[in-house]
């Protein structure tokens, strides 16, 4: 087995695979896998990504499981390492990003690092140290009303100086627009000061195609998962589509989403104004009968006795609706109860015929995955930026898309089949 090149560690589901989807677009062949491998890698790759879910859990917890990773990809001989978290930063005071990052640098004794969320293609740019999203300031986004991560600071140099034991620096736009060579100069200078990560303000694929250059040396790099198409460069590889085919989906198709981003509301109610079926399942109802899930597995069979779908189930709900819920059933509780439910019916739908799956929300992919135990994923053609199709090849042979909760266009979840059929082989 060749070594890999770049070996990655995401904080959750659907930010594996966008890093993934971002990789193999920038020219690698990839592999994502579903948490830290038992054995080694079956064929050659380029690149491993491997999904944790470890953005919301205890701090201690999230540092051990990475560095586990780590380990499993040094043994694979990764050249370079690439922490991926949300391109919204989403984290807590208390972490996780902060004390991952300083746990990989001390096992690497890495001696500086770069952090950049930015990912300019889904409107994600950091200008003096400020995380945008869209036109508006991060802070200004619907990711202040985020259920497990509320985002409530746009300067990332402060976010992450409240996670991060050693002081964290800029390198501020005027040093990123004069390119690879400025970065590098800067990036000696910060050292030298003692500083240990940086911020990195980021415009445009162009800035990250000059930090990729920057960073070629680094051990490890943070980020979201723009950087990625900076990366591949320094391995001697062009971007190109032809790691993208995947076999011909079949069977029926179905979407989950228990998202409550702003984008995923438009989406679901998008879907459902073009008439497509839909069932609305009900944390309350939930918390008081757990056989109440029957109710939307009898619904979905039956559908599909009319039509191959594709069907929608979804407890998506607007902020009010979703403050209310948590305050009868707390916070963690409320999310712990939608995604075991989102679990278990990922596993009904396969078991009724179900080829083609969307799943909607960060968490949310994370259990269906791991639900369905799925442990490596082929990376396939992108649907919108950060949302490609994937082929599971074990247990069952299925087609994913994992969407992080902002991604995808309104009429997503009626558009992304269409890409299925058209790219694959
Ligand atoms: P996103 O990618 O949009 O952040 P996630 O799946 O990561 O979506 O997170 C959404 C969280 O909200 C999950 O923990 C999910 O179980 C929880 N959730 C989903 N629907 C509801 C609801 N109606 N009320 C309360 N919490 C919900």
């Amino acid at each position: 087995m060749k070594p890999i090149l770049l070996g990655c560690i995401a904080d959750d589901f659907t930010g594996a695979t966008d890093l993934a989807n971002n990789l193999v677009r920038a020219g690698m062949r990839v592999i994502q896998t579903v948490g830290v491998p038992e054995g080694d890698l079956e064929i050659d790759v380029d690149a491993v990504v491997i999904a944790l879910k470890s953005r919301t859990i205890a701090p201690e917890v999230a540092v051990e499981q990475s560095l586990k990773a780590l380990a499993w990809l040094k043994k694979c001989g990764a050249h370079q390492i690439y922490f991926k978290y949300c391109s919204t930063f989403d984290s807590t005071d208390q972490g996780n990003i902060g004390p991952v990052t300083h746990a990989l640098m001390q096992a690497m004794s890495a001696s500086f690092t770069v952090v950049t969320p930015a990912f300019p293609d889904n409107g994600r740019t950091i200008f003096k140290g400020h995380l945008f999203v869209g036109d508006v300031l991060l802070s200004d986004s619907s990711m202040r009303n985020h259920p497990l991560t509320p985002m409530s600071d746009s300067n990332l140099v402060r976010l992450m100086q409240a996670q991060y034991p050693d002081p964290v620096g800029l390198i501020d736009y005027k040093v990123v627009s004069k390119g690879s060579v400025a970065i590098k100069e800067r990036i000696t200078e910060l050292t030298r000061q003692g500083i240990k990560a940086a911020v990195v303000d980021a415009l445009s694929n162009t800035d990250l195609v000059e930090l990729g250059l920057a960073v070629k040396d680094l051990p490890l790099v943070t980020a979201g998962s723009g950087l990625a198409i900076g990366l591949p460069q320094n391995f001697g590889l062009k971007p190109s589509l032809s790691q993208t085919h995947l076999p011909s989906p079949y069977g029926h198709r179905a979407i989950l989403s228990g998202s409550c981003s702003e984008m995923t509301l438009k989406q679901v109610e998008h879907f459902k104004k073009q008439g497509h079926p839909f069932f609305a399942l009900d944390p309350m109802e939930l918390s008081r009968d757990w056989s109440y899930l029957d109710q939307a597995v009898q619904w979905a069979r039956s559908e599909f006795t009319k039509s191959e779908g594709p069907v929608l189930i979804y407890s998506t709900s607007a902020p009010e609706q979703v403050r209310s819920v948590q305050r009868e059933l707390s916070v963690g509780q409320a999310g712990e109860l939608v995604e075991k439910a989102m679990g278990e019916l990922a596993r009904a739908l396969i078991q009724m015929g179900v080829g083609q799956l969307l799943v909607a929300g960060g968490e949310t992919s994370g259990v269906c995955v791991q639900s369905l135990k799925i442990t490596q994923l082929q990376i396939g053609p992108q649907i919108d930026p950060g949302v490609p199709w994937c082929f599971a090849r074990t247990p069952s042979s299925l087609h994913l898309a994992l969407k992080s909760g902002n991604f995808g266009r309104e009429d997503f979840f009626s558009y992304a089949w269409s890409v299925l059929d058209q790219q694959t082989v």
